[in-house]
């Protein structure tokens, strides 16, 4: 008997998509194939909020994802712009730096988000436009903080300056609002296994037509991630080497069960689900790792345990004795902070599951904590803000 899992990526997955993805081999060459795979390219596009620009699909993870943004728009010796604020941020910036560009990093400390005035201050001393992308991490999984994107496209128009925006997005698309034209985002990425609900094995981009042009001159060497060859294979109705075709007809389906719920009702039911396990945190008199209340993370609560206890004894002894999986702090936060990932196929009863078993386990290890209390402002929030079955039934 299995219990929900409640770490941010991979993510639960809905029956309907294991049966999906669970299919005899196709002939990639054959026209069943080029009929899921557009669909795939085109719903992909919708769900990033983009009309112009393509977008590409790699046999990968997001850290591919990253990879990819960086070998196709940038030379080595280019300088990008990011703050390091958290573990995925950190090793975004590391891939980087390890393909020879210069990061000018902007240390912000973990629990805060992108500093678009930090970003806006660098980029009006750049006189030089040395500075070719601009790095952002929307939901640092690690701490559980949102960042603006839009305000870091407010900064670069601001300073006027020609710069690239790259976001990545693997925590919070398809699970947060996300808005590829509208922020004037130029690549963004995400993988299979958080928002889409399904394995890991996709890369998911979203390529501006500035990014696609960036491709033309950039040197850094690629050839498994070339995005232009990828969107030419695409169009003659293929893939340049033998593409995962089941997790394709699963992000179709994928897709399909997100447009049905509606986009926005998705992102809503995340916020009102993240809402009931701030709730919670609170009753336990905790903290979270998200400093300010705007910035706090749908998707994932990194949750501060009081000094003196070890939170990876929580996560250790929640999978030891209730058979549940939360995440563990990385980096900077190992050991001070334990991790609520409540994103995917997820719904307020499950939530409220995760909580009771985060209270029996901070009860068995001393914590100060009084079981059912985090439970008791969870299902209170639940229970006066969710309207989403009624008004379905109606
Ligand atoms: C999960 C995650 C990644 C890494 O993705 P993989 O699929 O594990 O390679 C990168 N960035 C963020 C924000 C993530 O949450």
């Amino acid at each position: 008997m299995g219990n929900p899992i409640f770490i941010p990526g991979p993510t639960n997955i809905p029956d309907t998509l294991r049966r999906t993805i669970d299919i005899a081999s196709v002939d990639h060459r054959s026209p069943a194939f080029v009929d899921m795979l557009r669909p795939a390219l085109d719903g992909v596009k919708r769900v990033l909020e983009m009309r112009a620009g393509e977008t590409v699909i790699f046999p990968a993870t997001g850290t591919g994802a990253w990879e990819a943004a960086i070998t196709n728009t940038l030379s080595p010796g280019d300088t990008v712009l990011a703050a390091r604020h958290g573990m995925f941020s950190h090793r975004w910036i590391d891939l980087c730096q390890r393909h020879g560009l210069n990061v000018q990093v902007i240390e912000t400390g973990w629990g805060n988000g992108t500093p678009a005035d930090a970003f806006e201050k660098a980029l009006r001393a750049d006189r030089e436009q040395k500075i070719k992308a601009v790095l952002v991490t929307h939901n640092e999984t690690a701490t559980g903080v949102r960042s603006d994107v839009s305000a870091v496209r407010r900064a670069i128009d601001a300073a006027r300056h020609p710069a690239l925006l790259y976001v990545d997005g693997v925590s919070s698309i398809a699970s947060m609002d996300f808005r590829m034209d509208e922020w004037g985002v130029d690549i963004a990425i995400t993988g299979s296994q958080k928002g889409f609900m399904l394995p890991a094995g996709l890369a998911i981009v979203g390529l501006s037509e500035r990014a696609i042009q960036a491709t033309e001159t950039a040197t850094c060497p690629r050839c498994f991630f070339d995005f232009a060859e990828m969107i030419k294979s695409n169009c003659d109705g293929g893939f340049p080497y033998t593409p995962p075709v089941g997790l394709i007809r699963g992000l179709n389906e994928s897709i399909s069960m997100l447009e049905a719920e509606g986009l926005h009702n998705v992102f809503s039911r995340h916020h009102r689900i993240a809402e009931g396990v701030r709730c919670a945190v609170k009753a336990w008199g905790l903290k979270l790792c998200a400093r300010e209340p705007l910035t706090q993370s749908d998707t994932v609560s990194a949750i501060l345990v009081p000094s003196g206890y070890d939170a990876n004894a929580i996560v250790a002894h929640a999978a030891d004795k209730y058979g549940v999986a939360f995440g563990t702090g990385l980096g900077d936060v190992a050991g001070k902070v334990f991790r609520i990932g409540h994103l995917g196929m997820m719904t307020d009863v499950m939530a409220l599951s995760g909580i009771a078993a985060a209270e029996m386990v901070m009860a068995d290890l001393g914590l100060p904590i009084r079981p059912g209390t985090g439970v008791a402002a969870a299902q209170e929030h639940y229970r006066t803000s969710c309207h989403a079955l009624l008004s379905k039934a109606a």
